[in-house]
């Protein structure tokens, strides 16, 4: 079988269907298919639906639930906690993600503090629904029990990938979305690689003896080309990004999405869970006069028009990027290795989807 090119509406129908079969409502499927191919369309193949078979299997081993309705722990005007209770990370932080809107409609300001979700898949897709409300949102996200990431000066596993993510409306065009993990990549790329596809930077990882290096084993040990990686099996780790400044945003994404939500931080033995912390502000109740969004569209010409590196092209503004893959990939198709599409197929057939969408070779 050769890397695979699939129509990403096909793919989204098609994702739904084994989630269907795996036990969730149509709509809950809906909502999981359309972000992760998303996430594909987005460029990010980390978040999409190579997860599906990870998914899945996570619902069979009841790890984590179909169609769960969170609950609410504290409820003020401004302030929410609230407990996923190990539903799809889609659906729970779907569902944080309309509780924290709806008080800062109300508030102008709002903090959710969500707790014991599956996994929230890309961060940036909360920020982006914020921002369709005209709100500006920031989130510190961590993943209980995911210890994959070395502090800066040592060679062991202590943080998640732990992302953060800012999200700025922008008057007439799409929102601003920072939305990063604190480790050089998210393990979703080391996973990714490890199935033939895009490789990794050469000093992603770090060995035990503290070298750098790129090679996917050094964080799962040793696997089958088609079968599960177990990401707690290598005796490497992640690096974070920037050295001491990676490594402190990446403690703090811990003590907030962590620590302050009730998740729990990253630890060994820890069942897996995302927690995350958001914070939504209205910038209209900020500032009536409306100086907010001018200045937002007068910085964004003003960074743009910076003197580029590479004559004709511009500085990329963040969520540049994934806009860009976006409108190539609804065009061109969803790029997906062999590898992952066969693993899809394999999880299809496992649950009785046989339909399976038309796909060209890349
Ligand atoms: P990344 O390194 O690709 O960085 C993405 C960010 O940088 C985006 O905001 C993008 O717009 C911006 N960007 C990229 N290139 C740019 C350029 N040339 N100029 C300007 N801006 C640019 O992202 P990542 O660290 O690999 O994370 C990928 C995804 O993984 C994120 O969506 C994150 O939320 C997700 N993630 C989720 C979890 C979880 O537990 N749910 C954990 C880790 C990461």
């Amino acid at each position: 079988m050769s890397d695979v090119l699939v129509d990403a509406t096909d793919l989204r129908d098609f994702v739904a269907r084994i989630f269907v079969k795996a036990g969730c409502s149509e709509s809950e499927s809906e909502l999981v298919g359309g972000l992760l191919v998303g996430s594909n369309l987005a460029g990010h193949d980390s978040h999409g639906v190579i997860r599906v078979p990870r998914y899945v299997s996570m619902l069979r081993e009841e790890l984590i639930f179909a169609d769960r309705t969170v609950e609410l722990l504290v409820d003020t005007p401004s302030l929410a906690v609230v407990d996923g209770k190990y539903g799809l990370g889609q659906t729970v932080a779907f569902q944080a993600t309309q509780i924290g809107i709806e008080k800062c409609r109300q508030s102008g300001l709002s903090a959710v503090a969500m707790r014991n979700s599956g996994h929230i898949g890309r961060v940036a897709d909360w920020a982006e629904m914020a921002a369709d409300e005209g709100f500006v949102s920031v989130h510190f996200v961590n993943a209980a029990g995911s210890v994959l990431v070395a502090p800066f000066g040592s060679s062991e596993r202590r943080f998640s990938t732990a992302p953060y993510c800012v999200g700025v409306p922008v008057p007439d065009a799409p929102p601003l979305i920072l939305d990063f993990a604190t480790s050089i990549v998210a393990e979703g790329k080391v996973l990714v690689a490890s199935q033939g596809g895009k490789q990794l930077r050469a000093d992603a990882l770090v060995g035990p003896d503290g070298s750098a290096g790129n090679d996917p084993h050094l964080l799962y040990g040793d696997f089958e080309p088609t079968g599960p990686r177990d990401p707690r099996a290598g005796p490497g780790a992640i690096r974070t990004f920037g050295e001491h400044k990676g490594s402190g945003l990446a403690m703090m994404c811990e003590m907030l999405g962590g620590a302050l939500t009730g998740n729990g931080c990253t630890e060994w033995g820890r069942r897996f869970s995302n927690g995350m912390f958001s914070f939504y502000v209205d910038p209209a109740r900020i500032d009536p006069g409306q100086l907010f969004p001018r200045e937002v569209s007068r910085y964004v010409d003003f960074v743009k028009q910076a003197r580029p590196l590479v004559p004709g092209t511009q500085p990329m503004l963040p969520g540049e990027p994934e806009a860009r893959s976006r409108e190539q990939r609804l065009r061109d198709g969803v790029p997906l290795s062999a590898t992952t599409w066969a693993a899809i197929l394999e999880t299809a057939a496992s649950v009785g989807v046989d339909k399976v969408p038309v796909c060209k070779p890349q």
